[in-house]
């Protein structure tokens, strides 16, 4: 039997914070630190106490060791409470979240931060037959398959920049497969003419075949199926096309989008439900220039900004308006090179580029700077509110606040 756990005394406001992943540990640490003094209690709920670095599974995944970043260490000292376990159901009348299907925990406000994993659903054969790289877990089965393979083909499905990163990871560090990019894109294909010749280019020099133009219709036990009924035999198939969210936020009856991301209003908190919060890739956020999609770099503002929004309401104080703009796309190509377009508020490319050793180091301190972050932001949050506003690009005409 589950009881329901309102820990801390009786007047106490609870936030609950579901999923640590970057946007949910910024809201976190960001909220910890601002509410301290406060009569608050935060709490934030995940299912391991290791942060899944994202940014690095490629490199997990070809048996590259990454740095072991744990939560309730990050979160000691800070006043957030860590509860490690598997979130099943939200229940927004009663303000209720089920943990492990046998802990209840209450909640005054709500931030939902379930992030998203890959789509296995859309083509037969991927759950069975293929690698993602949806966790620490996932990336070291990979890495113990392909330490085993004499010799053989690997395709990685998905011409966007996971299965970039995959691919000339995978072909780098097991020059002894042949390493086969399918996808329905080109390669790189919304970074301008001069940082798309040179990723293509990396990839034929580390022995990336590349087939754009075609869709992978079915995954099978030793190959795949693309469209128009060819099949091409591999000893592994890498997963990497589409991303899709958890289903508890729809069946909790917030608005969703088609894609089951919770709508959110200008300031973040759901169109339904406005003791909820929505951060990251579980949300589906409007900007002027349309609906933030995933990423590291939009995920942490998020987080902060509901922090910084929850802080503001218990004070008495109206939220503000979340306002983002993108400003790059790193992405790596190997250990020794890499390529970092720089955007434009609503992500479309800049002429601007950097290739080679700069874009490593560029692209290293990107991926190593959310742990600093949140440390840094446990004693000093106003260190985590810079982000790039982006202007007028970002300005919603309906929430002119
Ligand atoms: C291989 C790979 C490479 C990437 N590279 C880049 C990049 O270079 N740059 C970039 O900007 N973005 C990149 N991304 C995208 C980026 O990782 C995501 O946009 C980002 O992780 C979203 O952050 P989030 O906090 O919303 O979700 P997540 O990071 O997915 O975190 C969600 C957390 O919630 C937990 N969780 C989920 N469901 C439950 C549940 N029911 N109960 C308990 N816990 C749960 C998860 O375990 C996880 O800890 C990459 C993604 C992948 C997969």
């Amino acid at each position: 039997m589950s009881t329901a756990h309102t820990t801390g005394p009786a007047g106490t406001h609870h936030v609950l914070i579901l999923g640590a992943g970057y946007a949910g540990l910024a809201a976190a640490t960001q909220l910890a630190a601002r509410t301290r003094k406060a009569d608050v209690r935060v709490t934030l709920v995940n299912a391991h106490e290791r942060f899944t670095e994202r940014l690095r599974l490629h490199l997990t995944a070809t048996g590259q060791r990454v740095a072991e970043l744990d939560i309730p260490t990050l979160l000691a000292n800070t006043g957030a409470h860590f509860v490690r376990g598997w979130v099943t159901a939200v229940d927004a009348q009663t303000r209720t979240v089920r943990v492990d299907d046998s802990r209840v925990l209450r909640y005054d406000t709500l931030v939902y931060g379930l992030g998203s994993v890959t789509d296995t659903t859309v083509v037969p054969g991927v759950e069975e037959h293929a690698y993602t790289l949806d966790g620490p877990s996932d990336a070291t089965t990979l890495a113990d398959r392909l330490a085993r393979l004499d010799g053989g083909t690997v395709v990685v499905v998905g011409g966007g920049l996971t299965g970039v990163e995959s691919a000339a990871e995978i072909a780098e560090r097991h020059p002894e497969l042949d390493v086969v990019l399918v996808g329905r894109q080109d390669p790189g294909a919304r970074m301008t003419a001069r940082a798309r010749s040179h990723l293509r280019t990396a990839l034929t020099r580390l022995g990336v075949q590349v087939i754009s133009g075609t869709a992978v219709t079915k995954v099978l036990p030793d190959g795949v199926e693309l469209a128009g009924a060819r099949t091409m035999a591999a000893d592994v198939v890498l997963w990497t096309a589409g991303t899709r969210v958890s289903p508890l936020a729809a069946a909790a009856g917030l608005t969703v989008d088609d894609r089951g991301r919770v709508v959110t209003d200008a300031t973040l908190r759901s169109v339904s439900h406005p003791d909820v919060y929505a951060i990251g890739d579980a949300a589906a956020i409007r900007q002027g220039y349309g609906v933030l999609h995933g990423t590291c770099q939009s995920g942490m503002p998020t987080g902060v900004h509901a922090a910084v929004s929850i802080a503001r309401a218990l004070r008495g104080r109206q939220p503000r308006q979340f306002r983002f703009g993108y400003y790059h796309t790193p992405v790596s190509l190997g250990r020794n090179d890499a390529v970092v377009q720089f955007t434009r508020p609503d992500d479309s490319p800049r002429r601007g580029c950097l290739t080679g050793r700069p874009a490593v180091w560029y692209k290293e301190t990107v991926s190593a700077s959310p742990w600093p972050t949140y440390r840094r932001m446990t004693t000093l949050p106003s260190s985590g509110v810079f982000w790039p506003r982006g202007g007028r690009l970002t300005r919603r005409r309906d929430d002119a606040r």
